[in-house]
């Protein structure tokens, strides 16, 4: 991107969303009106996106072809569209032999690289949740979308997109006068806020059908996005007894997500139903530097601020250190997660020239969450969201809190001890027992959590007027100064309670697996038919292949394990192990049958051969697969095959 050529060709562009962004900008300072902020951010995201799209025009281009790519993954059965004998449906699929050995290793990595390595508590929680658990996560709030079905097909159409999609189509036709062309923008722009009454009045004003079969439509309905997240925050209190109390610590689950997607059209990456790799990581709100930051200090990353967005910049190369010194990144253990979800995505395969991390605009942001930064892998579908990495501040723990009464928090001790007034109302338990019976642990509990003013109140209203009215719900229960005193000391604390902070990377697996997929499609030069999965070792669906030369039956004996004794020439049984990611494979032939007994080992990616001791071959093909070795070493320890492999028929 750094070429004049093409800067300057880019550089009206850049201007062109620098002047939308100081507009945002100036709006916001000056108070404007919601819609018309709302109004500016929607023109700022078309300049950026037409930035964006120059941008990835110019850049160097990867060769790469889709079509064929996908082929071999369905060939190869790595994954299919499920249902496929039934016609198929859009954004579901079903992962083959393949793919589900490509996706339990890099979950295998995953676990290593951050519930191992990381010392991570692993979770593994019920997806389906009670209603009470989303309203108090925001999830009812927020996260419901609306649905409207086909009523004779039953189709389900996400409202929102329906809206969207419908009303920009009336905005485009030249028929349609301007005062509708701006009521439709303004619809669009408001839609994010809007209920479902709002939203089925702009159905019904627009007389708006399927767009499918033109049938009618229902009602709007509420329907919800299940995730897993809110498991890790409810069993907060045992994971922190599990870590003996002590903060900071993070959890970790696997589990599946849903997402309402109305037509997804693109591959993996936009699903109705995945799986998602999840992190909290606890810690205290006044304290977010991270132990162990100073090992990944001096990881560089392709950093694409708000503020360069804003101001039609590109993303910047910057260490990790400097990022988080600079106050660009929100802290150190937002910064810790972000190089360390850039080392596992390069291990696994993910191109590091197409990795870049974007960071929220403060309108994408959740109100509560301080900091959030993206993963985005380049891909022929362009910048996709790979991993999201938040700071949601004490958000989730405070809101759970709130709706159980149930204290979420853990104990910081104090630097030095700390001397406080403590004001209680203490129940006579006897006398509320005789009294009030099996409402008396209520009154009991209730009396308990009272807020000091409360406890004031209580006080005075006992000492006039001789009794206090405590009322909890419908019920209203009259104390007098038998049943409760109010009691002030001093007390010496050692500890405090804080309501932690949560940092929480969240990796979409499909959408990682795709990019993977994307950036180790390759060809042999020279022969484009020849296609290959160059995917690393430690992720590869299967580590290495044997295969005898030919069915001599003197190769038996050494063929203890035969995983491969179809017919054809060796190059084209390589070919075949290629396009499945095989990394490794070993030949039987006849020097094999001399002594001493040897092999040769075949390396995917350069095609490269060596002759392995048949004694050595098993310990070199673990270590290569787990990379404790790599291929030079293999190749500076042996000698080199110099046989070329054929083509075959
Ligand atoms: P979100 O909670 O929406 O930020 O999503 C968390 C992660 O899930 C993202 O970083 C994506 O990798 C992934 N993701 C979100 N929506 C989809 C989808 N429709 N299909 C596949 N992956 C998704």
């Amino acid at each position: 991107m750094g070429d004049t050529k093409t800067e300057e060709i880019l550089a009206p562009l850049r201007a062109r969303v620098k002047e939308q962004g100081d507009l945002v900008r100036k709006l916001k300072t000056d108070g404007a009106p919601d819609l018309d902020v709302k109004k500016a951010v929607a023109e700022l995201k078309t300049r950026k996106k037409i930035l964006e799209d120059k941008e990835l025009s110019l850049a160097p281009s990867y060769t790469f072809d889709r079509a064929k790519m996908e082929d071999l993954l369905k060939r190869r059965f790595f994954f299919d569209q499920s249902f496929a004998i039934y016609g198929g449906i859009t954004g579901q699929f079903d992962f083959g032999p393949m793919g589900c050995a490509f996706k339990a290793n890099l979950l295998h990595a995953w676990r290593q690289f951050f519930v191992l390595e990381e010392q991570m508590l692993e979770v593994d929680c019920s997806i389906l949740t009670p209603e009470p658990v989303l309203k108090a996560s925001g999830h009812v709030d927020r996260f419901a979308d609306l649905m409207v079905k086909d009523v004779k097909t039953g189709e389900c159409f996400r409202l929102d997109h329906l809206i969207k999609a419908h009303l920009e189509k009336i905005a485009a036709d030249k028929k349609t006068t301007q005062e509708t062309k701006d009521e439709c923008q303004d619809i669009v722009v408001k839609l994010d806020g809007m209920t479902k009454d709002e939203m089925a009045a702009v159905m019904t004003k627009f007389s708006m059908k399927s767009p499918i079969t033109g049938n009618e439509l229902t009602e709007p309905i509420d329907f919800l996005r299940p995730e897993t997240a809110q498991g890790i925050f409810v069993n907060f209190k045992r994971l922190l007894e599990f870590n003996q109390g002590k903060l900071p610590f993070a959890a970790a689950q696997i589990g599946n997500a849903f997402r309402n997607e109305i037509s997804p059209r693109s591959g993996l990456i936009r699903v109705r139903e995945f799986t998602m790799a999840e992190i909290e990581h606890f810690c205290d709100p006044s304290d977010k530097s991270h132990p162990k930051f100073e090992k990944i200090r001096h990881t560089e990353l392709l950093l694409y601020s708000a503020c360069n967005q804003m101001d039609g910049k590109p993303a910047e190369k910057t260490t990790i250190g400097v990022a988080v010194d600079k106050g660009l990144v929100a802290n150190e253990t937002l910064g810790y997660f972000m190089a360390r979800i850039q080392q596992f995505l390069v291990k696994c395969g993910v191109d590091p020239l197409r990795l870049r991390f974007r960071q929220h605009m403060a309108n994408e942001m959740a109100h509560y969450a301080c900091d959030c930064w993206d993963a985005e892998c380049l891909t022929s579908y362009g910048w996709i969201e790979c991993v999201g990495c938040a700071d949601r501040s004490a958000y989730d723990l405070t809101q759970h809190t709130q709706a159980t009464g149930i204290r979420l928090a853990a104990e910081k001790k104090l630097t030095e001890p700390k001397v406080v007034d403590v004001v209680e109302a203490t129940p006579n338990k006897g006398l509320l027992g005789k009294m009030f019976k099996k409402d008396a642990k209520t009154i009991t509990d209730a009396l308990s959590n009272l807020q000091i003013s409360d406890v004031d109140l209580l006080e005075k209203k006992l000492n006039f007027e001789g009794s206090y009215d405590l009322i909890l719900g419908e019920q209203t229960y009259n104390l007098n100064k038998e049943m409760v005193a109010v009691k002030r000391y001093q007390k010496t604390l050692h500890v405090e309670e804080i309501t932690p902070s949560v940092i929480e990377p969240s990796f979409g697996v499909g959408r990682v697996m795709y990019a993977i997929f994307e950036h180790n499609f390759k060809q042999r030069d020279n022969d484009e038919q020849r296609t290959y999965l160059s995917l690393p070792a430690i992720v590869a669906p299967l580590k290495c292949s044997v295969l005898p030369l030919s069915s001599n039956p003197e190769f038996a004996p050494f063929i203890k394990q035969i995983f491969d004794d179809s017919s054809g020439s060796i190059g084209r049984r390589y070919a075949r192990t290629d396009e499945i990611a095989i990394p490794y494979g070993i030949t039987i032939d006849f020097d094999t049958l001399k002594e001493p007994n040897s092999v040769t080992l075949r390396e995917r990616d350069s095609m490269g051969q060596v002759r392995i001791p048949l004694d050595d071959i098993a310990t070199v093909v673990h270590n290569l697969s787990y990379s404790k070795q790599n291929w030079s070493d293999i190749e500076s320890k042996y000698p080199k095959f110099e046989q070329q492999e054929s083509k075959g028929v």
